[in-house]
Protein backbone atom coordinates (compact mmCIF):
# COMPACT_ATOMS: atom_id res chain seq x y z
CA UNK A 1 0.00 0.00 0.00
CA UNK A 2 1.31 3.79 -0.96
CA UNK A 3 2.33 5.85 1.70
CA UNK A 4 4.40 8.65 2.82
CA UNK A 5 8.52 8.04 2.32
CA UNK A 6 9.35 11.63 2.92
CA UNK A 7 11.88 12.09 5.79
CA UNK A 8 9.50 13.39 8.74
CA UNK A 9 11.02 16.03 9.89
CA UNK A 10 11.36 17.61 6.78
CA UNK A 11 7.33 17.28 6.63
CA UNK A 12 7.75 19.09 9.79
CA UNK A 13 10.05 22.15 8.69
CA UNK A 14 8.09 22.62 5.59
CA UNK A 15 4.89 23.02 7.57
CA UNK A 16 7.08 25.29 9.93
CA UNK A 17 5.56 23.22 13.26
CA UNK A 18 6.03 20.44 14.99
CA UNK A 19 3.40 17.13 13.82
CA UNK A 20 5.14 15.07 16.41
CA UNK A 21 5.74 11.95 14.13
CA UNK A 22 8.57 10.70 15.57
CA UNK A 23 7.44 9.79 18.93
CA UNK A 24 9.80 10.37 21.85
CA UNK A 25 12.33 12.27 19.85
CA UNK A 26 9.92 15.15 19.04
CA UNK A 27 10.00 15.78 22.79
CA UNK A 28 14.04 16.18 22.97
CA UNK A 29 16.08 19.17 22.02
CA UNK A 30 17.19 17.20 19.01
CA UNK A 31 13.72 18.33 17.04
CA UNK A 32 14.57 20.65 14.36
CA UNK A 33 11.82 22.90 14.76
CA UNK A 34 12.71 23.52 18.31
CA UNK A 35 16.34 24.26 17.01
CA UNK A 36 14.41 26.75 14.71
CA UNK A 37 15.06 25.10 11.70
CA UNK A 38 13.82 26.49 8.50
CA UNK A 39 11.60 25.32 5.60
CA UNK A 40 13.44 22.77 3.68
CA UNK A 41 15.15 23.52 0.06
CA UNK A 42 17.70 25.74 -1.20
CA UNK A 43 15.04 28.77 -0.22
CA UNK A 44 13.74 27.55 2.60
CA UNK A 45 14.90 30.45 4.82
CA UNK A 46 13.16 33.16 2.41
CA UNK A 47 9.77 31.12 2.73
CA UNK A 48 8.13 33.37 5.31
CA UNK A 49 6.13 35.74 2.57
CA UNK A 50 2.64 36.31 2.28
CA UNK A 51 0.24 33.62 1.58
CA UNK A 52 -2.88 33.64 0.09
CA UNK A 53 -6.58 32.10 1.33
CA UNK A 54 -5.99 29.32 -0.68
CA UNK A 55 -2.41 28.87 0.82
CA UNK A 56 -3.67 28.82 3.77
CA UNK A 57 -6.09 26.46 3.41
CA UNK A 58 -4.12 24.39 1.56
CA UNK A 59 -0.95 23.99 3.97
CA UNK A 60 -3.75 23.41 6.75
CA UNK A 61 -5.23 20.12 5.02
CA UNK A 62 -1.35 19.33 3.64
CA UNK A 63 -0.34 19.34 7.58
CA UNK A 64 -3.20 17.39 9.30
CA UNK A 65 -2.98 14.97 6.26
CA UNK A 66 0.70 14.08 7.48
CA UNK A 67 0.52 14.57 11.36
CA UNK A 68 -2.20 11.39 10.29
CA UNK A 69 0.04 10.40 7.19
CA UNK A 70 -2.71 9.86 5.39
CA UNK A 71 -2.21 10.09 1.57
CA UNK A 72 -4.52 12.51 -0.83
CA UNK A 73 -7.41 10.11 -2.04
CA UNK A 74 -7.87 8.71 1.35
CA UNK A 75 -7.83 12.20 2.84
CA UNK A 76 -10.35 13.28 0.18
CA UNK A 77 -12.69 10.64 0.41
CA UNK A 78 -12.63 11.08 4.56
CA UNK A 79 -13.91 14.73 3.68
CA UNK A 80 -17.06 12.69 1.48
CA UNK A 81 -17.81 10.75 4.40
CA UNK A 82 -17.55 13.61 6.90
CA UNK A 83 -19.62 15.74 5.07
CA UNK A 84 -22.34 13.18 4.90
CA UNK A 85 -22.53 13.04 8.44
CA UNK A 86 -24.65 15.03 10.47
CA UNK A 87 -23.19 17.83 12.65
CA UNK A 88 -19.96 20.33 11.26
CA UNK A 89 -18.09 18.73 8.38
CA UNK A 90 -15.09 19.64 9.88
CA UNK A 91 -15.65 18.48 13.47
CA UNK A 92 -16.61 15.16 11.74
CA UNK A 93 -13.46 14.58 9.82
CA UNK A 94 -11.32 14.93 13.01
CA UNK A 95 -13.28 12.25 14.16
CA UNK A 96 -13.03 10.12 11.83
CA UNK A 97 -9.17 10.71 11.61
CA UNK A 98 -9.30 9.88 15.36
CA UNK A 99 -11.02 6.68 14.84
CA UNK A 100 -8.25 4.65 12.46
CA UNK A 101 -7.00 2.09 14.25
CA UNK A 102 -3.45 3.21 14.12
CA UNK A 103 -4.35 6.53 15.73
CA UNK A 104 -5.81 4.58 18.72
CA UNK A 105 -2.75 2.47 19.17
CA UNK A 106 -0.58 5.71 18.84
CA UNK A 107 -3.33 7.18 21.45
CA UNK A 108 -3.08 4.33 24.25
CA UNK A 109 0.36 4.91 24.10
CA UNK A 110 1.24 1.25 22.51
CA UNK A 111 3.59 3.17 19.54
CA UNK A 112 5.82 6.18 19.65
CA UNK A 113 4.27 7.69 16.23
CA UNK A 114 1.46 6.56 14.29
CA UNK A 115 4.00 5.72 11.90
CA UNK A 116 5.01 2.87 14.26
CA UNK A 117 1.49 1.99 14.76
CA UNK A 118 0.58 1.83 11.36
CA UNK A 119 3.20 -0.71 10.59
CA UNK A 120 2.45 -2.55 14.33
CA UNK A 121 -0.73 -3.03 13.34
CA UNK A 122 0.01 -4.43 9.42
CA UNK A 123 2.17 -6.91 11.11
CA UNK A 124 -1.17 -8.02 13.07
CA UNK A 125 0.16 -6.85 16.55
CA UNK A 126 -3.16 -5.90 17.87
CA UNK A 127 -6.86 -7.64 18.24
CA UNK A 128 -9.88 -5.12 17.99
CA UNK A 129 -12.48 -7.07 20.07
CA UNK A 130 -10.72 -10.47 20.00
CA UNK A 131 -10.34 -10.50 15.86
CA UNK A 132 -6.71 -9.56 14.45
CA UNK A 133 -7.10 -6.39 13.04
CA UNK A 134 -4.08 -5.86 10.17
CA UNK A 135 -6.17 -2.69 8.47
CA UNK A 136 -4.55 0.69 9.84
CA UNK A 137 -7.51 2.29 8.06
CA UNK A 138 -10.14 0.72 10.32
CA UNK A 139 -12.58 2.57 12.65
CA UNK A 140 -12.72 1.70 15.74
CA UNK A 141 -16.14 2.21 17.11
CA UNK A 142 -17.14 3.08 21.04
CA UNK A 143 -17.30 -0.29 23.09
CA UNK A 144 -14.49 -1.32 20.99
CA UNK A 145 -11.40 -3.18 22.68
CA UNK A 146 -8.30 -3.10 21.18
CA UNK A 147 -5.40 -5.55 22.97
CA UNK A 148 -2.09 -6.38 22.25
CA UNK A 149 -1.87 -9.75 21.05
CA UNK A 150 -0.29 -12.38 23.15
CA UNK A 151 2.24 -13.20 21.24
CA UNK A 152 3.34 -9.41 20.83
CA UNK A 153 2.92 -8.59 24.97
CA UNK A 154 6.91 -8.46 25.19
CA UNK A 155 7.94 -6.35 22.67
CA UNK A 156 10.50 -3.57 23.69
CA UNK A 157 9.04 -0.72 21.38
CA UNK A 158 5.32 -1.45 23.00
CA UNK A 159 6.51 -0.98 26.74
CA UNK A 160 9.33 1.73 25.63
CA UNK A 161 6.01 3.84 24.00
CA UNK A 162 3.88 3.18 26.80
CA UNK A 163 6.49 3.61 29.47
CA UNK A 164 7.81 7.23 27.76
CA UNK A 165 4.36 8.67 25.83
CA UNK A 166 1.98 8.15 28.15
CA UNK A 167 -0.47 9.85 26.63
CA UNK A 168 -3.66 8.00 26.99
CA UNK A 169 -3.84 9.21 30.32
CA UNK A 170 -4.86 12.36 29.55
CA UNK A 171 -7.80 11.37 26.79
CA UNK A 172 -11.15 10.72 28.34
CA UNK A 173 -12.51 8.80 25.48
CA UNK A 174 -10.42 5.90 26.10
CA UNK A 175 -9.80 3.34 29.27
CA UNK A 176 -6.30 1.73 29.29
CA UNK A 177 -5.26 -0.88 31.38
CA UNK A 178 -1.55 -0.85 30.95
CA UNK A 179 -1.15 -4.33 32.79
CA UNK A 180 -3.09 -6.05 30.45
CA UNK A 181 -2.16 -4.07 27.69
CA UNK A 182 -5.43 -3.35 25.92
CA UNK A 183 -7.81 -0.13 25.77
CA UNK A 184 -11.26 0.29 25.25
CA UNK A 185 -12.94 3.26 23.31
CA UNK A 186 -15.74 4.59 25.75
CA UNK A 187 -17.41 7.24 23.23
CA UNK A 188 -16.71 8.93 20.71
CA UNK A 189 -14.45 12.34 21.26
CA UNK A 190 -15.83 15.71 21.07
CA UNK A 191 -13.88 17.84 18.97
CA UNK A 192 -12.80 20.05 21.89
CA UNK A 193 -11.04 16.58 23.59
CA UNK A 194 -9.28 15.65 20.12
CA UNK A 195 -5.52 17.26 20.74
CA UNK A 196 -4.66 18.49 17.28
CA UNK A 197 -3.87 21.64 16.45
CA UNK A 198 -5.91 22.38 13.63
CA UNK A 199 -8.06 24.42 12.14
CA UNK A 200 -10.54 22.20 10.18
CA UNK A 201 -12.83 24.62 8.56
CA UNK A 202 -10.16 25.65 6.31
CA UNK A 203 -9.89 22.35 5.53
CA UNK A 204 -13.43 22.05 4.69
CA UNK A 205 -13.54 25.73 2.74
CA UNK A 206 -10.64 23.98 0.29
CA UNK A 207 -12.38 20.97 -0.64
CA UNK A 208 -16.03 22.85 -0.60
CA UNK A 209 -14.83 25.52 -3.34
FE1 LIG B 1 8.80 16.91 13.59
FE2 LIG B 1 9.43 15.22 15.51
FE3 LIG B 1 11.22 15.76 13.57
FE4 LIG B 1 10.60 17.59 15.45
S1 LIG B 1 11.65 15.61 15.77
S2 LIG B 1 10.76 17.96 13.25
S3 LIG B 1 8.39 17.20 15.76
S4 LIG B 1 9.23 14.72 13.35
Amino acid sequence: MARYRDANCKLCRREGEKLFLKGARCLSDKCPIAKGAPPPGQHGANMRRKVSEYGLQLREKQKVRRIYGILERQFHNYYVKASKMRGITGENLMILLEQRLDNVVYRLGFAPSRKSARQLVRHRHFTVNDRIVDIPSYQVKPGDVVKVRENSKRMDIIHMALKEIGRAAELPWFRLDKARLEGEMLNIPTRLEIPTPAQEQLIVELYSK
